[in-house]
């Protein structure tokens, strides 16, 4: 059975573009494949939460995986600092990784260019420990939102180094994976780039969002002054409604729409309430589970350690073998 690995940073509340573009293949797979899926709490401390809240943020992801599906039954569920195999195993493959290319990743230059007060070497070497969450447990397929390709061929990048470095063919090469044919990337209510949870409260539409939440922030998002002339090309803002339109709401309603667009006597405000009603009847199920779940620290912590347990096994055999193959334990 192929191995799947995923992972989902602990820097805030779970929103659309985490649910379509890799929960929502996670729980499929969960019953086709030999499945791992984390909370990436090592790489939230680019961000540098404060203790207190680091907990708590970890707990509200293990949550909403739960919520959304994600069955510890069915799957590996557990945290990435519960694995400390993963630090040496980081350790050792940062020294496969070049500052150039790391300089050249989408993802690092644009939080340089949003953050230019805290480029830390962390968020530098991003891709590195992303790599090792992934060949650590062996994976072949990854679930992620197209955001993460780019990080997907690096790791396949180390893969091929550490291999040819060191003469073997230990490691081997994942593949991002989506079940349509194309990674998606859900977009934000700001009229461009993806919809993040460091993007802003408010280009962000989230699990745990409350109906009026929901709709203040659907009405607010950016539109334009309506198509001039028929079967108009959608500008950025537009495309995004539709396209978010297109994941929530009935085929009916998005030609309804469609059509309206493109006869020029589209009310943008009616096409937002519609959305904002369609997104709250899909995620209020999922709210509901959080809340429900929020309250049982037990079950979490038991989830938790099992899935520690579960994990570090092969980790641990992995950093076993690695440390074999570079000479650190004599064979
Ligand atoms: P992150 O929140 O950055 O840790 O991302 C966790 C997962 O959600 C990764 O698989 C991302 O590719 C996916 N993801 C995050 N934002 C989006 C988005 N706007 N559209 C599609 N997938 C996304």
């Amino acid at each position: 059975m192929e191995t799947v690995v995923s992972g989902i940073r602990s820097t805030g509340n779970l929103h659309l573009g985490n649910y379509f573009g890799m929960i929502r293949q996670a729980v499929r797979m969960q019953a086709e494949y030999n499945c791992y899926f984390f909370v990436a709490d090592l790489h939230s401390l680019t961000t540098h939460p404060k203790p207190l809240d680091f907990q708590q943020n970890v707990k509200q992801v293990l949550v909403e995986f739960l919520a959304c599906g994600i069955d510890p039954d069915k799957c590996t569920l557990y945290v990435q600092s519960d694995i400390p195999e993963i630090s040496e195993l980081y350790l050792i493959m940062n020294m496969l990784a070049y500052k150039g290319e790391l300089e050249r990743v989408v993802t690092f230059k644009d939080k340089a260019r949003k953050q230019p007060d805290n480029i830390n070497a962390g968020l530098l070497t991003y891709p590195v420990l992303m790599a090792v969450d992934i060949i650590i447990q062996h994976a072949d397929k990854v679930p992620v939102g197209k955001d993460q390709e780019q990080h997907l061929e690096m790791t396949r990048n180390y893969v091929k180094r550490f291999n040819s470095m060191y003469g073997v063919n230990y490691f081997h090469e994942p593949l991002a994976f989506n079940y349509e044919k194309n990674l998606i990337k859900i977009p934000g209510l700001d009229g461009s780039g993806k919809m993040g949870k460091s993007e802003g409260g408010k280009n962000a539409v989230y699990l745990m969002d409350k109906p009026e939440q929901i709709r203040n922030k659907i009405m607010r998002a950016v539109t334009d002054s309506g198509p001039e002339k028929p079967n108009s090309t959608k500008t950025d803002a537009i495309q995004n409604l539709f396209a978010l339109l297109n994941i929530v709401s009935k085929p009916d309603t998005v030609q309804f729409f469609e059509n309206q667009y493109n006869h020029c006597n589209i009310r943008y405000g009616d096409l937002k309430k519609q959305l904002a009603e369609d997104i709250i009847k899909f995620t209020t199920p999922f709210r509901e589970k959080m809340e429900a779940l929020s309250d049982d620290d037990l079950y979490i912590q038991n989830i938790r350690k099992q899935g520690a347990e579960k994990a570090r096994i092969t980790a641990r055999k992995t950093l076993e073998d690695v440390r074999e193959i570079i000479g650190i334990k004599a064979k």
